[in-house]
């Protein structure tokens, strides 16, 4: 086919202009990225060789190469996986099927600290090459296809790329890049190796890069003649990664240092984890478990349509990403591998749905992420946890509603904000103010509001703050439902001031006269008359100290705030 020129999508067309000054002083993370997806076409190709063992094409070593040219000032790196057929080009890198591109170019704000760091949680991917590159060419064949049906995609990065049908005898992708005035940093063996042992050391595959080799000479009659000469030399292909999955590795051979990277590489996030959790677990289940929680929180957390979950590999062989299976929606920003043993190679998501090895392994990582948390909330240094509060707290307080199980000790883990301080930074955990409460007082206390603002300044607090007794202040979306759900914490009922009576202000009472009583008496029956079945009662409370007069739900009733909420989403 002649030679077609497309053009991208406008969000690609702005993403790939930002990415390139965001990630100027990261920019050898391209080949952390390039180097991700063809281990990403080997794991591919792999798994569909299981079934179809023709696509192997004969070669049975599956690799990665890379090469540079200083004279031309090109990098090209190689694969021998999976390869893309001509549509796939078009749909994978013309394209960003990505629904949340468009939020992503929302949300970033111009400074180049702050976005190159939302880039690293989006994922650079492909597009990253043209931070060095100023122009790319990739050739690729899907494998099992012809050896003349194989695409070329070339592109200047601007707005524009082509595409032609090439001839390819080896299945795969190779990229060339066309490194930009400035990059020659780049052609250099010490620099690429070093990249590549700092970010993809760990990448299960082996990346090669030619070395020179001494040769030995093969005519040993002209031995004298060659000695006066430079002994000769071959380039020949070396393996300068590990190439082991790092997951598989007994913790003890691995650092911190491993750990970060492969985290990184992972999540393409820039930052070290808050937390690393690697568990091998042998017995009637057998899988190695790898989770990370991230520092901070992705740009798109709340994006219904997010990806999450976990990579599920089994017996080393990569099944899937995003199995959403393994990790409860409340932990979507939990990242990380699970390798099973126990699970069939063809494992599709419909099984995992309802599959008992998988519910096994969820819960098990459910309780050792939530053990870890509550192990940092326990800390000295509380900042951890209130610094993973900080960037999680809202998704958090989803698990108190979908995970049943759990609800005990993550109510332990709920930070609010409250009336102890006023601050509107969630600090308050349920013990600390558990361990605040008055002799006699019957409940905890709290208070739902459209903002903390408005918590903090209810007339509703005013008895309660007379008497000194504390109330959460609640004024996150999903804090109706969370308290809708989680009515006790150690034998305490959480309820609400602005609903029902409140028992610790019923001893206010002081001695009324009977005129008092009278002219009360008659107030509440004006008052009665006047608003008619717009309330359902009037009475004289004692929660008020400088109000005239307040509205209360009556127990069991909706909150105005709850009603709001269901207007919005048009009950
Ligand atoms: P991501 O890897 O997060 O999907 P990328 O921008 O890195 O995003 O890559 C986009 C897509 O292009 C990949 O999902 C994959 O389908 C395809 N792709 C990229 N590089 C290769 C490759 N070397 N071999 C096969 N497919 C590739
Ligand atoms: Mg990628």
């Amino acid at each position: 086919m002649q030679k077609e020129t497309h053009v991208f999508q406008t969000e690609v067309k702005q993403l790939l202009q930002l990415m390139i000054h965001a990630l100027y002083s990261n920019k050898e993370i391209f080949l952390r990225e390039l180097v991700s997806n063809a281990s990403d076409a080997l794991d591919k190709l792999r798994f569909e060789m299981v079934s179809d063992d023709q696509l192997s094409e004969g070669e049975s070593a599956l690799k990665i190469q890379l090469e540079f040219d200083e004279a031309a000032k090109t990098i090209t790196l190689r694969d021998n996986g999976t390869g893309m057929t001509r549509d796939e080009v078009i749909e994978n890198i013309g394209t960003i099927a990505n629904s949340g591109t468009k939020k992503f170019l929302e949300k970033l704000t111009g400074d180049q600290a702050k976005d190159s760091h939302l880039i690293g949680q989006f994922g650079v991917g492909f597009y990253s090459a043209f931070i060095v590159a100023d122009q790319v060419t990739l050739r690729t064949r899907k494998a099992g296809l012809a050896v003349d049906q194989a695409v070329e995609w070339q592109s200047k990065g601007d707005g524009e790329f082509t595409l032609e049908t090439i001839e390819k005898p080896t299945k795969g992708t190779e990229i060339v890049l066309q490194l930009k005035d400035g990059m020659d940093e780049f052609l250099s063996a010490y620099r690429l190796k070093n990249i590549i042992t700092t970010y993809s050391d760990h990448i299960s595959f082996p990346i090669e890069m030619l070395e020179e080799e001494p040769v030995a000479s093969a005519d040993t009659a002209n031995a004298e003649e060659t000695e006066q000469q430079a002994p000769k030399t071959a380039l020949v292909w070396k393996q300068i990664n590990k190439a082991t999955a790092l997951w598989t590795q007994p913790k003890s051979e691995i650092s911190d240092e491993d750990y970060a990277n492969f985290y990184q590489t992972l999540s393409h996030d820039f930052e070290k984890p808050l937390a690393t959790l690697h568990n091998k677990v042998e017995g009637t289940s057998e899988y190695t478990s790898l989770l990370y929680v991230p520092a901070k929180a992705p740009f798109d957390l709340f994006d219904r349509d997010r990806r999450y979950g976990l990579k599920l590999y089994v017996k080393r062989v990569f099944i899937m990403d995003d199995a959403e299976h393994l990790m409860p929606n409340y932990l979507r920003f939990v990242r990380g591998v699970i390798d099973s043993n126990d699970l069939p190679l063809n494992v599709s998501r419909e099984i995992l749905q309802s599959n008992h090895v998988v519910d096994k392994i969820r819960s098990a990582s459910v309780k050792r992420i939530l053990d870890h948390l509550v192990k940092l909330a326990k800390d000295e240094d509380s900042t951890v946890y209130q610094g993973f509060w900080d960037a999680f707290g809202q998704v958090m307080k989803e698990g108190i509603i979908e995970d049943y199980a759990n609800r005990e000790k993550l109510a332990g883990l709920m930070r609010f904000s409250s009336t102890h301080s006023g601050d509107a930074k969630q600090m308050v955990s349920l013990s600390d103010y558990v361990g605040r409460m008055k002799d006699g007082q019957q409940a905890i206390y709290y208070l739902i509001a459209d903002s903390h603002a408005a918590a903090l300044g209810s007339p509703h607090l005013e008895g309660l703050r007379k008497k000194g007794i504390e109330v959460l202040l609640l004024s996150d979306r999903i804090d109706e439902w969370l308290v809708a759900h989680l009515t006790e914490f150690e034998g305490k009922s959480l309820k609400s001031i602005n609903q029902g009576d409140i028992a610790e202000l019923a001893d206010e009472e002081a001695p009324v006269t009977e005129e008092e009583q009278q002219a009360r008496t008659s107030l509440v029956e004006k008052l009665q008359q006047a608003l008619g079945d717009k309330v359902a009662d009037v009475k004289v409370t004692h929660r008020l100290t400088d109000s005239p007069a307040c509205v209360v739900a009556q127990e069991g009733a909706m909150t105005p705030h709850m009603i709001r909420l269901m207007e919005q989403m048009g009950q």
